[in-house]
């Protein structure tokens, strides 16, 4: 996801850009790269090389061939190894075998207490790192995760973990530059749901719209956006440019998602209680160009299906 984001938010593609390129005015080495980890590969978010292209932006590389599972095993501190063929961790690694007495330092990206990332200095020669290049990669490595933290509070809402208001409409452009395909806006908001917190309290609330969250991410198709933008309120942007029929397909994917919603159950002091939505949809662009009127409309049409009884789904009708 985090990988992403980023593609969006060219603030933070910049700040990555300048601080590798600081770092190559500091470190005599050829590479340096920041990477994305998860427990299957490591993703090369942005990198420099100053002759020889080592590694490049967008290569992916299994998790085990990559000395950025070394940086994450390591911990906080930064790893330094200045000849690849004679270190303990690399000696025998497979990379090494290809590579021989290359060099290579990195340092962990953190977020909420987790390695997500590393910021790394690469070379095939060894290559002795200074006491001061350590001590750069470190607070650079700290600057590069402050960043993404601060993206992520921009664009996230820190109670689902799905993306805000903010997201919504930053996508929509991006959407509009890039592809400028036509999709479907989905506004749901769930039926009733003050039972819930007058019933069993604030937090059980938050568990409901929790798990409403986690089921809307997993019904949606691949490349459509979800997002909370307010207290029971959700938009589900389905973006479906492989399919002909845009009517057809919105219709099918707003009933799965009201169907696993509404047979979801939600178990509170061992009872298993039920909670449906209300869906009112708008189209890109057939009616509108702007974020705020397709929001407006489908917010209109979900107070239509509010009125024909919740549990529904309304489409925008121009009068
Ligand atoms: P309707 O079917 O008409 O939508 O009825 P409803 O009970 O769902 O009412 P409505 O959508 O108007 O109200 C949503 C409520 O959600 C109002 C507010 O008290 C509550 N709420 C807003 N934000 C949060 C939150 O972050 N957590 C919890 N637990 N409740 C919230
Ligand atoms: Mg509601």
């Amino acid at each position: 996801m985090i990988q992403q984001d980023i593609n969006y938010y060219k603030n933070f593609d910049s700040i990555a850009k300048e601080v590798l390129a600081l770092l190559a005015q500091t470190i005599e080495v050829n590479t340096f790269f920041l990477s994305i980890v998860n427990p299957i590969q490591s993703f090369m978010i942005k990198s420099f090389n100053r002759n020889a292209k080592l590694i490049c932006e967008g290569d992916i590389l299994p998790y085990n061939m990559a000395y950025c599972k070394l940086v994450v095993e390591n911990g906080l501190e930064p790893l330094v190894i200045p000849n690849l063929g004679k270190h303990e961790l690399t000696s025998g690694h497979p990379a090494t075998r290809i590579i021989g007495n290359g060099c290579f330092m990195g340092a962990p990206l953190i977020n909420e207490g987790e390695i997500i990332g590393t910021l790394c200095a690469f070379d095939i020669n060894p290559h002795v790192f200074k006491e001061y290049d350590l001590t750069l990669i470190k607070s650079m490595a700290a600057l590069i995760s402050h960043a993404i933290n601060l993206e992520k509070g921009i664009i996230r809402d820190p109670l689902s973990g799905l993306y805000n208001r903010n997201f919504i409409y930053n996508y929509f452009d991006y959407h509009q530059d890039k592809t400028n395909e036509e999709m479907a806006l989905l506004y749901i908001d769930l039926d009733h749901f003050k039972f819930f917190n007058d019933s069993f309290g604030h937090v059980t609330g938050d568990d409901v719209i929790k798990k409403a969250a986690e089921c809307f991410l997993q019904t949606v198709p691949e490349g459509s956006q979800v997002a909370r933008i307010g207290g029971d309120e959700f938009i589900v942007l389905l973006n479906p440019s492989h399919c002909e029929d845009l009517m057809k397909s919105t219709q099918q994917n707003a009933e799965l998602l009201l169907n696993s919603l509404s047979t979801m159950p939600i178990t509170i002091n061992g009872n298993d209680h039920f909670v449906s939505a209300s869906i009112g949809i708008s189209f890109y662009p057939h009616h509108g160009t702007e974020m705020d009127s397709l929001l407006k409309k489908a917010d209109r049409s979900m107070y239509m299906a509010k009125e024909s009884g919740r549990k529904n789904i309304q489409y925008f009708h121009p009068e």
